[in-house]
């Protein structure tokens, strides 16, 4: 069989196909994704937190992603795309390389649509992200040592096998789809004043921005480890250099190299972005778990270590934190209860 697709010249260091368009979409895009976001999947929950409301003397509403089926909120973007395929690819299927939720996302959307799905994972991926990934009917491959092995192969598969390979950001229909979240925020909460919002590849931040940015003016703050800062020097620095730093804790933020489409929306819309310590993370995920009886992964707590940091501008505010996702690593989750434990928080 010849070749399907090959890749083509990409802005970024990572790997484009003819069918990548890499126009953002517009706030207009995410009413239409609204649509297969609604027939597939339940609104989440906007909930008022107390402990933080005390704590910044304002309005503090969690945004409830972690409800979502998967656990994250990526599982809005893989439906919208998936649900937009072109007829082509409806045969061979949808391709990603993941470990955590991008896969489960793509997995589960393929289910949903009755379109097969595939997730290339490294050897040694963490066997209960698999077996999720498996229970929701992907077919799951493993190859090579590390995420960049997994994403090459994938990649290949798709030239090879005539796939549709799900970039994890150079995606308008994924943008389009997790915006879906920022528009039940405007609607339930149209005084919003401020949203948190943690950033790894950019979609989720460029969403918010189109939506509770663009529609209710709100401020959008996008916050990143210091530890795996690239896209954070692409939205301040206009470059697209790859950055050799990654080691936070927190997965959903850990990305090495900047996407082009979404440091696009960032540099035009976002307001402010903020690099926060992994320490500050952690004291976040715990403040969550103890105080909120919420299990967060570490990406949803750079958020809230940001709010932190601009504490004095949030008195009176009403102020959104999206609790991303929760699918914690059971390391990260032992070491914050046994901390919490030695402090006496409660827990
Ligand atoms: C992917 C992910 C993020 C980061 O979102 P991007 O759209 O890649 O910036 C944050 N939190 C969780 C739980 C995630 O899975």
């Amino acid at each position: 069989m010849g070749r399907a697709y090959e890749p083509v010249d990409s802005p970024d260091e990572t790997t484009v196909f003819p069918y990548h368009d890499l126009s953002p979409p517009t706030t207009a895009d995410v009413y239409a994704a609204r649509r297969i976001v609604d027939r597939h999947l339940p609104r989440t929950p906007l909930v008022r937190s107390e402990s933080l409301s005390a704590e910044f003397d304002a309005d503090v509403y969690l945004k409830r992603e972690d409800t979502l089926p998967t656990g994250a909120f990526k599982i809005r973007g893989g439906v919208t795309l998936v649900a937009g395929l072109a007829d082509e690819f409806r045969d061979p299927g949808v391709i990603a390389a993941s470990t955590g939720n991008h896969g489960q996302s793509v997995a589960y959307a393929g289910r949903a649509l009755d379109v097969p799905a595939t997730v290339v994972v490294p050897e040694d991926a963490n066997p209960s992200k698999v077996t999720a990934m498996e229970r929701l009917g992907a077919t799951v491959r493993f190859h090579g040592t590390d995420f960049d092995d997994a994403r090459e192969r994938a990649e290949a598969l798709a030239a090879e096998e005539g796939y549709r390979y799900v970039h994890s950001a150079n995606e308008p229909a994924l943008v389009a789809g997790v915006g879906t979240a920022g528009l039940e925020v405007v609607e339930e909460r149209p005084d919003v004043d401020y949203l948190f919002c943690p950033v790894g590849g950019g979609s989720s931040a460029a969403g918010y921005c189109l939506t509770t940015g663009a529609l209710a003016d709100a401020t959008v703050i996008g916050a990143q480890s210091e530890a795996a800062p690239a896209m954070y020097r692409a939205w301040s620095e206009g470059h697209l250099d790859p950055c050799d730093r990654m080691e936070t804790f927190a997965e959903g933020v850990a990305t090495r190299v900047p996407f082009a489409m979404t440091t696009r929306v960032l540099r035009e819309r976002l307001d402010d972005f903020r690099l926060v310590s992994d320490a500050a993370i952690e004291r976040g995920l715990r403040d969550l778990l103890a105080d909120e009886r919420i299990v967060a992964e570490g990406a949803s707590a750079a958020g809230l270590a940001a709010m932190r940091e601009l504490r004095g501008d949030l008195r009176g505010e009403t102020v959104v934190l999206p609790i991303s996702g929760r699918n914690v690593a059971s390391e990260t989750l032992r070491r914050c209860i046994e901390r919490s434990r030695a402090e006496k928080t409660g827990l």
